[in-house]
């Protein structure tokens, strides 16, 4: 007799997962369930879930890296387990992490003697680096009110209207005035007189971006430095700059050295970089280097026993993972500045590559510039029928991921699409991109206009735009709605019948 039993608990062990019940229950959402299921069961289900996820290799919204050497995958793999705190256990991570402050100090042109080990920290990103950079500009400057019996509950901060997000974050995290100097048309970066023009008193630092993230370009930061010195000598402050260095950090010192804008400029007090930018680690890792131990207030700094010597600290996070640590170590002594600057160059060279095969579709206009971040930020040159929004959606369907968003203010009525040209990004793939996004534009050149609702400079009255570039009436939303309904009903059933998928 054989004894048959339907769905054991060995079923997944003997049979495959897709024979086994698991493929045909649907997975818990809210609440852990009550009982475990196998191993294999629960690798393949959620591995198949995550293959809907985009490549992160054609993810081009992304600076961050997303590919490394396997030799520093098998380092990753093998510390895992780690967890970075434990300075006492695994001594020798600690050590890596000081030895890469160092090296990023000396890149940065730190005024360090010969055996003077650098002011430094590793950071889960920018974001972190950002955070304690910020706080210590704030403490040293209510230090400096204090002492002086002057207020000190307005501080604030001077950067650009491009600056990312984490400023915004720093400045609300930890209430100080962010004051922004706005963009303008055709200038994308924070124009360094009228941001001098903004500091007062209460001013902590003015934060410039080595490579906006908007459009790659770098700041002026030599030209900042003297126009802030000039003031400070006038008025008798001593305003200091921090240099948000993100992605450029590892981007300036390697291809353009002779470039001025770190700390051989006196008023750059502290630097940021991100480790998973163009430092070359995937995510999970950044750095801040200060100028000296003074711009960094002792009353910030942990001093935890470290293997009876004083490990002084300053992070937000305590517990976290060694492995960007060890794998910046490796990618820095690895590549050293031979291998960085070849990477860079190339990235470089890949960026003029698809610039220049967008500028020869004829339909482009671009925003970015040829010296920054290696990236192409273009706009339509005429985006009244079809507009950046649809290039980006359309790009999808070839798999590529390419943000569009407008610019902040007041250049906000102009939007760009990004393609950010990372180290894994080749010249073959730069090519197909420009061939692609041909397809797209052609594609679209055959689509009914969409439907925008703009406001008429005559005050609200609301005016659309339909098939034909008329302006009419506004219709009810209702009308709208159906209009736009039938009008991608039509498309697609089209589309259907010429191709046979959509
Ligand atoms: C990416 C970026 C940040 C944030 O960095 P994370 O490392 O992602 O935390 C801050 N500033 C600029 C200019 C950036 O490009």
């Amino acid at each position: 007799m054989v004894l048959s039993k339907t769905f054991s608990e060995s079923d997944v062990s003997i049979h495959s997962t897709f024979a086994s019940r698991y493929v045909r229950t649907s997975l818990p959402r809210f609440k852990i369930p009550e009982n475990s299921i196998p191993k294999e069961a629960a690798y393949q289900i959620i591995n198949d879930e995550l293959m809907l996820d985009g490549n992160p290799r054609l993810n081009l919204a992304s600076f961050v890296t997303t590919w490394m050497e396997p030799e520093c995958d098998k380092l990753i793999m093998d510390s895992i387990n780690k967890n970075y705190v434990d300075m006492d256990e695994y001594p020798v991570t600690t050590e890596l992490q000081n030895r890469c402050v160092n090296m990023i100090a000396h890149l940065f042109n730190a005024p360090l003697g010969e055996s003077e080990t650098a002011v430094g920290v590793g950071t889960v990103g920018s974001s972190e680096a950002i955070m304690l950079a910020g706080l210590a500009f704030k403490r040293k400057w209510q230090n400096k009110m204090k002492a002086q019996g002057k207020p000190f509950d307005k501080p604030n901060i001077v950067t650009g209207a491009n600056v990312q997000v984490c400023w915004e974050k720093f400045a609300r995290y930890f209430e100080v005035d962010l004051k922004e100097v706005k963009l303008r048309d055709g200038y994308y970066v924070m124009d360094p007189e009228k941001a001098v023009e903004m500091v007062d008193e209460n001013t902590i630092c003015v934060a410039a971006i080595l490579g906006s993230t908007l459009n790659g370009e770098f700041e002026d930061v030599k030209l900042l430095n003297d126009l802030l010195e000039k003031k400070n000598k006038e008025t008798g402050w001593d305003t200091p700059i921090h240099v948000d260095a993100a992605s450029g950090g590892f981007i300036a010192p390697f291809i353009y050295p002779e470039l001025e804008w770190d700390f051989r400029l006196p008023l750059v007090k502290s630097i940021n970089v991100s480790g998973h930018k163009y430092g070359l680690v995937y995510a999970g890792i950044g750095w801040v280097i200060w100028r000296t131990k003074d711009d960094l207030p002792d009353e910030l700094i942990f001093h935890i026993n470290y293997l009876g010597a004083d490990q002084p600290t300053f992070t937000l996070n305590f517990s976290k993972g060694s492995s960007q640590v060890i794998a910046q170590y490796y990618q820095l002594i690895r590549l050293g500045h031979e291998g960085y600057r070849n990477v860079m160059e190339n990235c470089r060279e890949n960026m003029i590559v698809l610039k220049e095969g967008l500028e020869r579709t004829g339909r482009f206009n671009i925003v970015s510039k040829d010296n920054g971040v290696p990236l192409v930020a273009f706009s339509l040159k005429d985006n009244q029928r079809h507009d950046e929004f649809e290039v980006s959606d359309f790009l999808r369907r070839f798999g590529w991921i390419v943000p569009a968003y407008t610019m902040p203010p007041d250049a906000q009525h102009v939007t760009v699409l990004r393609v950010v040209i990372r180290e894994d990004f080749s010249r073959t793939l730069a090519e197909r991109l420009v061939i692609d996004i041909q397809k797209v534009l052609h594609e679209l050149d055959t689509l009914p206009a969409k439907i925008n609702a703009k406001y008429s400079d005559s005050g609200n009255e609301e005016v659309v735009k339909v098939n034909n570039g008329n302006l009419v009436t506004k219709k009810s939303d209702i009308e709208t709605q159906r209009e736009i309904t039938t009008i991608w009903k039509k498309f697609v059933l089209e589309r259907k019948k010429m191709n046979g998928v959509c």
